[in-house]
């Protein structure tokens, strides 16, 4: 168990840094601007954002983030929208961004036959306690 999961509190899922300089670094966020995830936890992997790319001095194709307002538009919001997409991140192709955007991934369905592995795995485990 997580020690967030111990807490009604949930002051760790956001706050505004009002003494940025930078601040409001994204146009469009309407509710309270979330700066924890000012590097966005999603730059390497598929995401559903309006980012653009672009070629950065090393000859890296890269994100350009400066239209997206998901890691930031609300504490609870961003906190949630950036929960969900970690689920189960996959690494970002390099690509730019599809019409409609990527949908979030889920993880592959197990076969039956996993399922056979899992359950002689169980009993294997079982049957090792020496009882
Ligand atoms: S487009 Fe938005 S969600 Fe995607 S990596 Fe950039 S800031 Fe994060």
């Amino acid at each position: 168990m997580q020690p967030k999961d111990l807490t009604d509190n949930e002051a760790f899922k956001g706050f505004t840094n009002s003494a940025c300089p930078f601040l409001p670094c994204h146009k469009g966020v309407a509710r309270e601007f979330n700066c924890l995830f000012c590097y966005c936890p999603l730059i390497a992997y598929e995401c559903p954002g309006p980012y653009q790319t672009y070629t950065d001095a090393n000859g890296l194709t890269r994100k350009d983030c400066s239209a997206c307002t998901l890691p930031h538009d609300g504490y609870l919001q961003s906190w949630n929208f950036i929960q969900r997409w970690l689920e189960y991140p996959q690494p970002w192709s390099g690509k730019p961004q599809t019409d409609p955007p990527v949908r979030r991934p889920r993880p592959p369905k197990p076969t039956d036959a996993d399922e056979i592995h899992r359950r002689r795995r169980e009993a294997g485990a079982a049957g090792d306690s020496g009882d």
